[in-house]
């Protein structure tokens, strides 16, 4: 979704220059791309966008991205379609991104100017709730993992993402409730009360707000999000 948002705001981008890269984690999304065998409804719109965009004499290139890399990056999608397309000096290997995004791109975008973006943002809204600060985003210090991936940015791992995505035919959670969404297995599920008392008793207070959790008992709320079996639950 973020790949087509980034490509609808390029449209209306005026640029000299019309040249922008897409950053994306989502090595499937790129390989579908590729794969003219595939027709999903999101894939033929990101096809079509991308056709209305060459026809505009935009260059558009897609570079995949560590997945660390992306939850800082894909929330500001559009911003970062709109440097590329008036820098100058866009990287050109995509084994530098990391460095450079971190290191050059994003510092120099001023905090304030990325805060404005952030809200005016639909895409993350998850990722929001639980930094709605990016000045303290950029402070935390998180090691990623598949499951914190999921969590953070509300893609993957849930029943309700696989249907949005076609992949499932419903949301039920193995628990009864009929839409499993993350939120329902973080802080709602049956199936998840064992983990979720642990976690309630290392931290004392509940509940606790996304904010909260990931601020000031971010080694616990890890420590419980690596200790529910995401595949089990999706069965
Ligand atoms: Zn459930």
């Amino acid at each position: 979704m973020a790949i087509l948002k980034a490509l609808q705001h390029t449209v209306n981008i005026h640029a000299q220059v019309k040249t922008a890269t897409v950053y994306t984690d989502s090595r499937i999304t790129l390989d579908s791309l590729k794969n003219t065998n595939i027709h999903t409804a999101l894939v033929e719109e990101i096809r079509q966008q991308l056709m209305e965009l060459k026809n505009m004499q935009w260059y558009i290139q897609f570079c995949w991205v560590k997945a660390h890399v992306v939850i800082l990056r894909n929330e500001t999608a559009d911003t970062l379609a709109k440097e590329a397309a008036t820098s100058t000096d866009t990287p050109e290997s995509c084994d530098k991104v990391p460095k450079g995004v971190v290191k050059s791109e994003l510092e120099s975008l001023s905090v304030k100017e990325w805060q404005r973006e952030w809200y005016k943002s639909p895409i993350g809204q998850n990722t929001k709730q639980y930094f709605p600060d990016i000045a303290a985003r950029l402070r935390s210090k998180i090691k990623l993992s598949p499951k914190i991936t999921a969590v953070l940015t509300g893609h993957g791992m849930t029943k309700a993402y696989l249907r949005r995505f076609h992949m499932s035919e419903d949301a039920t959670c193995r628990c009864g409730n009929e839409y499993q969404s993350m939120d329902h297995i973080l802080f709602h599920c049956g199936k998840t009360n064992a983990q979720r008392e642990i976690l309630q008793q290392q931290i004392g207070t509940w509940p606790a707000s996304k904010e909260e959790l990931i601020t000031q008992y971010k080694n616990q709320f890890f420590a419980f999000i690596e200790s529910i079996d995401f595949d089990d639950l999706n069965v």
